[in-house]
């Protein structure tokens, strides 16, 4: 029992960033032969290949760590991420439900990449993509408003949205 509570902390430190945080960069958002790409939603794939391409004349190429999630695929990961975190609040700060999750509408991405996150957080905006979560630099929404401002950062997943969010 020691053993794994150790074993535990160490991943924890070893590992601070949430399990979505993918080794693996992904394909590029051009590839819609992946659902997980092919299946979002279609203002949010062009917003995405936009940014990607100007990202890439800047030096940087953008991937999609993960996109439209199945209803199932989501439970799996907040399921893990319950064993990670050990309860369910704090699974919930990484991992929405799959009735709240914006990937399971395929209105939301993460984004792979040396560097892509941080560009789509300066540049994201010119093209209607917000980050979300102060707590996933990684994932964005197209959730800006018509003058192409973002709303105020969330905590992170398990704060209640803002009170009004665009259709
Ligand atoms: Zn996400």
């Amino acid at each position: 029992m020691r053993l794994v509570f150790v074993a535990v902390a160490a991943l924890v430190v070893i590992c601070p960033s949430p399990p979505l945080a993918h080794a693996d960069p992904g394909p590029p958002p051009f590839d819609v032969a992946d659902p997980a790409i092919g299946r979002l939603d279609p203002a949010l794939l062009t917003a995405i290949q936009n940014a990607a391409v100007a990202a890439a004349a800047d030096g940087v190429s953008m991937t999609i760590t993960s996109g439209w999630r199945s209803p199932e695929f989501q439970q799996q990961l907040l399921d893990d991420a319950v064993q990670t975190y050990g309860s369910f609040a704090a699974a919930r700060q990484f991992v929405q439900t799959p009735e709240l999750s914006k990937h399971v509408v395929g209105q939301a991405v993460d984004v792979g990449g040396v560097g892509a996150d941080q560009w789509l957080v300066t540049n994201g905006s010119r093209y209607g993509l917000c980050r979300i979560y102060a707590n996933e630099i990684w994932h964005f929404e197209l959730a800006a408003d018509a003058l192409g401002t973002c709303p105020q950062l969330l905590p992170d997943a398990a704060s209640p949205g803002p009170a009004k969010m665009t259709p």
